[in-house]
């Protein structure tokens, strides 16, 4: 199987630990050995490299230098689904979003997507992964971020009655109507307002 731009850019910095490493030379050595198991030259190493970075894997030094410690790195490296598990994903998704059944024959760019997302444990197989058109990628990656602000205000909330905070309190149960009017995140319960009348004074 051949290796991921991930794979290769990882197994540099591996071989290099500790060190400044200018990402000239590391996008030069991995489109190199990209080229000895692909036809074609490996799309935006550069950018492989700044995500690797925003993933907490690699560290910026300073402009375009990078490095790679092992003893203060995430210890679990997360990579991407490779290619070859992606293609599998498509196949049996039969090449269409799963939410809207479009796929390219409709013009719709197709993505692999974790069902269970990487920063919460989800792995690179097979069974995590789904076919999403951008459309749908990007509803449920908003999805998560709307969930996330979700919990966010409801502890808000609950520190807010302890310090019987009522604009806060009053703030928080309008997010949680408006969560409601627009039926986002339904399945995380808002916190029961047990006395309407005496918090909304
Ligand atoms: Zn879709």
């Amino acid at each position: 199987m051949p290796k991921s731009i991930n794979e290769l850019i990882m197994q540099y910095f591996q071989s290099h630990p500790n060190k400044d490493l200018p990402h000239g030379p590391v996008v030069d050595w991995v489109t190199k050995q990209y080229l000895k198991e692909n036809p074609t030259p490996p799309r935006d190493p550069w950018r492989a490299i700044r995500k690797l970075h925003q993933d907490g894997i690699l560290i910026k030094v300073s402009k375009g230098i990078y490095r790679y410690e092992p003893h203060n790195t995430k210890q679990k490296v997360i990579f991407d689904f490779s290619d070859e598990i992606k293609e599998k994903i498509f196949e049996r998704d039969g090449y269409k979003c799963v939410v809207c059944g479009r796929g390219r024959e409709d013009g719709v760019e197709l993505c692999a997507d974790h069902i269970k997302p990487k920063d919460k444990g989800g792995d690179n197989s097979i069974d995590n992964g789904q076919t999403l058109c951008m459309e749908h990628n990007l509803i449920k990656k908003n999805y998560s971020q709307t969930e996330a602000g979700k919990r966010f205000f409801i502890k808000l909330y609950q520190k807010a009655v302890k310090m019987n905070d009522k604009k806060i309190i009053n703030f928080c149960k309008c997010v949680f109507d408006c969560y409601d009017i627009h039926g986002i995140n339904g399945h995380i319960t808002r916190p029961k307002i047990k006395d309407r009348k005496e918090e909304a004074k």
